[in-house]
């Protein structure tokens, strides 16, 4: 039995963990993939407060051994129930807890266009810090109109021979700061109220062809393509223990209960104002602490 189970390993979930064990809770982790969630694929986080600089990687390994270091326990397995008891159930065993925090943060939003997963790791990417590295010299584009849009074409006009970046409107939703920096850059090239209806290529990603407002139609050629698009969250498993909004995210309140007693909910995967690390943290903090408070 433990006192707190939490699903999922990014910043919301860690720091729950990191709350629950200094106040002495028996504290499981579980994570599907690897821990640190989407803050791995930042290049450089500038906005989290009293941390001037830093890798977003650096941050998740810092985060997750300072919770070890605290004595959480993170086990490395798919949850595919929970129950209303707080049993959950994952690929490889069963688990009881008196409180449960769900953390699952929210996934890569695809295009949904024929050949987009075919060409996963042959040209399409949804990471440019992981795989930037493979188009240097090279022609890139980055598909979204966001900071991680604005992030990814900076980080990859350093390493990229020329880069795209393609918006399906004329402004964007990420920050200015970002913005006036990529204009500054000569190998970037922006192309706004467009977006892309097709990937090309045999083997390998070689071109993708874009419609604009006018509906006219125009091949580029690419060696890659770098999609953030957003994210969208994955809460189907938890339809019996929560309610979600028409997007799919978890409905909770400031206390981030859910529908259910005893179960919380932290992060991204939550509907909320804004999705950032900062709220991430604050998140998992108020879910554990609320969590010990009302735990029988
Ligand atoms: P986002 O802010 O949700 O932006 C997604 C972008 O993709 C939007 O511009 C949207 O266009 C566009 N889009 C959505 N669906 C599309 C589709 N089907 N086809 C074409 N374009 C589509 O996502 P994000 O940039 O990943 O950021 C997520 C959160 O993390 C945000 O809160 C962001 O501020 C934060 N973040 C912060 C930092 C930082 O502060 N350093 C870095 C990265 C991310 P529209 O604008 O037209 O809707």
């Amino acid at each position: 039995m433990y006192d707190i189970i939490i699903v999922g390993a990014g910043p919301a979930g860690l720091t729950s963990a990191l709350y629950a064990r200094r106040a002495s809770k028996k504290v499981l982790v579980l994570e599907a993939k690897s821990y640190g969630g989407q803050i791995l694929n930042a290049n450089k986080v500038e906005n989290y407060p009293g941390i001037e600089l830093i890798r977003g990687v650096d941050f998740a390994k810092n985060l997750y051994n300072q919770v070890i270091k605290h004595g959480a326990e993170i086990k490395f397995e798919t949850v595919l129930h929970v129950d209303e008891d707080k049993v959950v159930t994952t690929n490889k065993d069963k688990y009881q807890a008196k409180a449960i925090i769900i953390a699952t943060g929210a996934q890569n939003r695809k295009l949904n266009i024929e050949n987009e997963n075919e060409f996963l790791g042959k040209g399409i990417s949804y990471c440019a810090t992981c795989d930037g590295n493979f188009y240097k010299n090279k022609i890139v584009m980055v598909n979204g109109g966001g900071n991680t849009a604005l992030e990814d074409a900076l980080y990859l006009s350093e390493i990229a021979k020329k880069v795209y970046l393609i918006h399906r409107r004329d402004s964007f939703r990420g920050e200015n700061a970002y913005l006036e920096e990529l204009k500054k850059k000569p190998n970037v090239e922006l192309i706004l109220n467009s977006k892309i209806i097709s990937v090309n290529g045999k083997e390998n990603l070689e071109s993708v062809t874009l419609c604009d407002k006018e509906e006219n139609e125009t091949e580029i050629i690419i060696d890659g393509l770098f999609i953030a698009i957003g994210q969208e969250p994955k809460n189907e498993i938890f339809n019996n223990i929560v309610d979600l909004d028409e997007k799919g995210y978890i409905l909770s309140d400031d206390g981030v209960h859910t529908k259910t007693e005893g179960i919380y909910v932290a992060g991204d995967t939550r509907e909320k104002l804004l999705r950032q690390l900062t709220t991430a943290v604050s998140d998992g903090s108020i879910a554990a602490t609320v969590a010990i408070k009302e735990m029988k």
